[in-house]
């Protein structure tokens, strides 16, 4: 595990509501945006949209348990706005991320003509295409394509 298991969910959170918008699907508003823009984000920058995203959410962290996760922090109140919630908890991950020094975990994926975010948990930093479809499996049969015409 790379990070806390709150702040893993919370991460791949975040993946989803970018690449709802990735590859010319439907697109939803500001925080997908910003948080996209977080991806590619030099550290600097990322910490002011962080340190924003707090400060607008009124985030003040607290120690929860419950559901049978072991004490970890919220940072809005059960009744606060979703989107002052899903900004916060996306936040509060990036947070982790960036005082932990992984920002390169973060990175787009490398299909040619997609331009889905990528959150990297492997241990060997090893992840190079998204979750939303077939980059993978297409990278792979381009690949042994390539081989089988060098051959031939
Ligand atoms: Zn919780
Ligand atoms: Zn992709």
């Amino acid at each position: 595990m790379v990070f806390a298991p709150d702040t893993e969910v919370a991460l791949r959170t975040v993946v989803n509501l970018i690449n709802t918008a990735a590859n010319g699907r439907e697109s939803v508003r500001q925080l997908r945006r910003e948080l996209s823009a977080v991806w590619t984000a030099g550290e600097d920058a990322a910490v002011e949209t962080v340190n924003r995203l707090l400060r607008d959410a009124n985030a003040l962290p607290q120690l929860m348990k419950h559901d049978g996760w072991d004490w970890h922090l919220h940072a809005t109140a059960p009744e606060a706005p979703l989107a002052d919630r899903m900004s916060t908890e996306a936040a509060m991950a990036l947070a982790d991320v960036i005082r932990s020094k992984e920002m390169d975990r973060l990175r787009m994926c490398e299909s040619e003509d997609c331009d889905a975010a990528v959150l990297d948990l492997s241990r060997n930093r090893s992840k190079r295409y998204c979750d939303t479809g077939n980059c993978a499996n297409r990278a792979h049969v381009a690949a042994y394509r390539a081989r089988q015409a060098a051959a031939g």
